[in-house]
């Protein structure tokens, strides 16, 4: 299968040169070229398929052609070694928590994807090294650089700012060594991601050294995700319930997870329809309601994986439906919720069902509350675990949240971090010093 750019003035490419360079060089996203159907046959097998299977059988369509059947199989499932439980909430609504992996959210799927099947591009290519710069504000350091550990020819530099993730997502990637490298910017995470935007853009770095992204513009992180939308459908399916009227709602941000159910849908996968759920980062929001996409520096809430305010995926929802807003707006509708409805949500629920959200899928929750019609059933994803927003969620709660041991574990590491000013010319003489 060939990749094309979102923009149509770069030439298609493989599978693996899309995955190396994240970014097309006319600045598009990579697409499948086709996104075909799966067959009936497929849908019919598939409420009776533990995860693991589904996931390869999905890969294996998306990625067959590119990576060898074995190799493929093992990837996935090494990828994809831990549970995602579809959880009863009440009535019509329930959570897909994603929250089971190594570093306790949803990006565990693709990072950890993405790694094995770079590793698995690697193998002929044993001189090879590829450097994957990532800027965080917390969660998608930590996904990748566990994701990333250990794997050969691959190196990784999560940049994060001084002073301003909280201290448990701190010690999830600074505390790993090996082939992980942890820089201190002594800056914004607005720096951090200029940093990185910089070095993709300098020649100088492109001759020396090869350099990747690893965020959701990377086809290898953002298709993954497919694999649970698929497993999501599968486990209502297993309860008999109807089918056909399944609404699926997902905490955006960069709208990586959300692009992967959509395409989901566009090979068959019978979702009635999605809601995407802003937190006041409303900028999708806001085009559907007016078809203007006007985006602006984003505001910091308590969700703050979603504090984005130039999604990057917005090009490939556009992609996906010939930029026409009218069919956009027929398949996905938007909600936007203020930190205070979001505080509301989490306290509101756990009196009512006894769920505990996160913030994240709080603002998901709510969304389907309010705007499930009757007969609909909704899935809201469930992206981080409470227990990584413990101060926040304690403070909303006043109910202590006990911290799973694999959170626990990172917090017993020491911090090996390297400081850095927010100065591209010492970020620069950094890497090519490597
Ligand atoms: C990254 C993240 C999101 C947003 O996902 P996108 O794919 O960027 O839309 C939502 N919730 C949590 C907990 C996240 O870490």
């Amino acid at each position: 299968m060939k990749y094309r750019s979102t923009m149509g003035n770069a030439p298609e490419v493989s599978l693996e040169e899309a995955v190396v360079k994240g970014l097309a060089p006319d600045r598009g996203l990579y697409m499948p070229e086709r996104i075909s159907e799966l067959p009936k046959e497929f849908f019919d097998r598939l409420p009776s398929m533990t995860l693991p299977e589904m996931a390869f059988e999905v890969a294996y369509a998306l990625f067959g052609e590119d990576v060898d059947a074995d190799s493929l199989r093992e990837l996935t499932l090494d990828a994809m070694n831990f549970p995602i439980p579809l959880v009863k909430v009440k009535d019509k609504v329930y959570s897909l928590e994603l929250f089971h992996g190594p570093t306790l959210a949803f990006k565990d799927v693709g990072a950890r994807f993405m790694a094995r099947l770079l590793g698995y591009f690697n193998r002929d290519n044993k001189d090879r090294i590829v450097n994957v710069l990532v800027a965080t504000s917390g969660d998608t350091g930590s996904a990748v650089a566990n994701g990333f550990l250990g794997v050969d020819g691959v190196r990784v530099f999560v940049l994060y700012p001084k002073g301003k993730v909280s201290p448990i997502q701190e010690v999830q990637f600074a505390t790993l060594g090996q082939n992980i490298v942890a820089l201190e910017i002594d800056g914004t995470f607005d720096d951090c991601q200029a940093l990185v935007k910089r070095a993709f853009l300098d020649d100088e770095l492109a001759g020396k050294m090869m350099l990747t992204s690893a965020n959701s513009i990377n086809v290898a992180r953002f298709l993954p995700q497919m694999f649970y939308y698929f497993y999501a459908w599968a486990q209502l399916a297993s309860l008999g319930a109807d089918m056909d009227e399944v609404v699926i709602c997902v905490p955006s941000g960069n709208f990586g997870n959300i692009t992967a159910g959509l395409i989901a849908k566009r090979m068959g996968l019978p979702i009635k329809r999605f809601i995407a759920a802003n937190n006041a980062n409303d900028i999708f929001y806001e085009y559907l309601q007016t078809g203007e996409y006007n985006p602006r520096p984003s505001v910091q809430t308590i969700a703050n994986a979603m504090d984005v305010g130039d999604p990057s995926n917005f090009v490939r929802v556009l992609d996906l439906y010939g930029r026409d807003h009218d069919a956009i707006a027929a398949e996905i509708s938007g909600c936007t919720y203020s930190d205070c409805q979001i505080e509301a949500t989490v306290k509101k629920a756990l009196e009512k069902t006894g769920y505990q959200l996160d913030p994240h899928g709080a603002v998901a929750y709510r969304a389907l509350e309010e705007n499930l019609k009757s007969g609909e059933i909704g899935i809201f994803l469930e992206t981080a675990h409470p227990a990584k927003f413990k101060a926040t969620v304690e403070g909303i709660t006043g109910k202590e949240i006990e911290i799973p041991e694999r959170l626990a574990a990172f917090m017993r590491g020491k911090k090996q971090s390297v400081a850095l000013p927010a100065d591209f010319e010492a970020f620069k003489s950094y890497l090519l010093s490597r």
